[in-house]
């Protein structure tokens, strides 16, 4: 990700705009809320306030960079919206998210999108639970 895609994006550069777009392209999670970005960018010295995150992510958004995850009520995760189609398991407890692809799961879905006379544009699964390293805390307090 760098100028030109912002650019292509119909986006000015703005340093805000490059340095979220950098972190959301080298996380290894892909997956970060706003909260995350705004910590990532204080520790390497970047001086961009939670507003400015938002407003930033809310134009990705706009313009097709990033896709949107809800997962809880009012708690949401941005990743860069390229790649393969994939669904999320997400943890409760500490609210990690993970991505799984289930041929079987995607070929029934699109199979009743069919069955009620639907074409399918889109879906989003997402399971909630709690994830393995939270269950091995749980069972040793
Ligand atoms: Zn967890
Ligand atoms: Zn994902």
């Amino acid at each position: 990700m760098d100028n030109q895609q912002l650019r292509q994006a119909g986006l000015k550069v703005t340093v805000p705009r490059l340095k979220i777009l950098q972190l959301l392209e080298q996380v290894k999670t892909r997956h970060l809320s706003a909260e995350d970005i705004y910590k990532a960018l204080l520790e390497s010295g970047e001086d961009i306030g939670l507003a400015t995150v938002y407003r930033v992510l809310t134009q990705f958004e706009t313009a097709g960079l990033v896709k949107r995850r809800n997962f809880e009520e009012g708690y949401s995760v941005f990743e860069l919206d390229k790649g393969p189609h994939h669904d999320h398991l997400f943890c409760i407890k500490c609210g990690k998210v993970d991505e799984f692809v289930d041929k079987k799961i995607e070929q029934r879905q699109k199979a009743v999108a069919k069955d009620k006379g639907y074409k399918m544009t889109d879906h989003s699964l997402i399971i909630y639970g709690i994830c393995s390293v939270c269950c091995k805390k749980r069972a040793t307090k």
